[in-house]
């Protein structure tokens, strides 16, 4: 058994950079959540440094630090490649932060570290073969095979949120060349995006009325008024999940996985969204993946993406491999 130790974790999204103490109960013993800074290069990593200096000092003793990341990660570089909703193209961030921190480093794509987080201590703990979606700025996406992570042949693989459900459908956020992808559709973003549009098409409706007393007309709002049974909230969740369920039969008929699990800001609406993507899976996928098939929330929940930063740590750096 190996004595538990704390990390420094880091969970860079597209809108908002928490970063924290971890240790492998797994206990987020301190976290500060701030938003990302998009502008420039050189303003999201100075923020990042001022962000990590915090925690360095408040930190007696640290064993590591994981990072995941919203962008597409040379893994074995640890450089981020090129980011869809970031400022940040061929960056060596491990090496940077090696070296400013004296301390080992590991970086990851943020929904690959999620997915390790679930995978080590949360809803994926018993499962080989899992997949996670995470609904935030945009939609990351991560694979467990065989008990280990994928990441393709230079670590960018599992971008599971562009594959294309629609090909008439929007362009793609960001840095994405493609049109149509579920990220376009599912993500935190989009389903702001499908609250708004509901609220200016009915304006009578809770969200019109929502909307005329200027009150933010966003994911939340929706879960809200969804979860005292509003019907037109009701209605934008069973329409997207329903979209997401799409995105989901097409994995489960690629990777026969035994779970998916759904994390990120967006997937606080919990079953709302679930329960219409579980009914696509169950009529739209391929037998037998669709009955092997059972598709959770994430345990950590909002904490999802720092906890998955601590455990990247732990099971790269810290623990001796089996
Ligand atoms: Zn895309």
């Amino acid at each position: 058994m190996t004595r538990s130790r704390t990390v420094l974790a880091v969970d860079m999204g597209g809108t908002k950079l928490a970063v924290g103490l971890v240790d492998d109960s797994p206990k987020v013993l301190y976290q500060k959540v701030s938003p990302t800074v998009t502008t420039s290069r050189d303003g999201c990593l100075s923020d990042l440094y001022d962000r990590l200096d915090e925690m360095v000092a408040k930190a007696s003793q640290l064993a590591a630090i994981g990072v995941g990341i919203a962008s597409m990660v040379d893994f074995a570089d640890g450089r981020l490649v090129d980011s869809t909703n970031l400022p940040l193209c061929n960056v060596p961030l491990r090496d940077l932060l090696a070296r400013r921190y004296t301390l080992p480093v590991v970086v990851d794509n943020d929904a690959t570290a999620a997915c390790i987080g679930e995978h080590l201590w949360g809803a994926g703990k018993d499962a080989s073969e899992m997949l996670m979606l995470t609904l935030g700025t945009g939609i990351g996406g991560g694979i467990i095979c065989r008990g280990k992570p994928y990441r393709g042949c230079s670590g960018a693989a599992a971008e599971l949120g562009h594959m294309v459900i629609d090909v008439q459908g929007p362009r793609c956020q960001g840095s994405c060349p493609a049109a149509g992808c579920l990220e376009v559709f599912v993500s935190g973003n989009a389903i702001g995006a499908a609250a708004l549009a509901e609220a200016q098409a009915k304006p009578a409706s809770a969200l019109g009325r929502a909307l005329a007393d200027g009150e933010a007309v966003d994911g939340r709002l929706l879960t809200r008024l969804a979860q005292v049974g509003d019907p037109d909230a009701l209605m934008v969740f069973e329409r997207v999940g329903s979209l997401l369920g799409v995105g989901i039969a097409n994995l489960v008929n690629i990777f026969n996985p035994q779970l998916v699990v759904i994390g990120g800001g967006a997937a606080a609406a919990g079953d709302l969204l679930l329960d219409p993507a579980r009914s696509v899976v169950a009529t739209r996928a391929l037998r037998p993946q669709r009955d092997e098939v059972r598709i959770v929330p994430a345990r950590f929940g909002a904490d999802a993406g720092i906890v998955g930063a601590a455990a990247l740590a732990f099971t790269e750096l810290l623990y001796e491999e089996a």
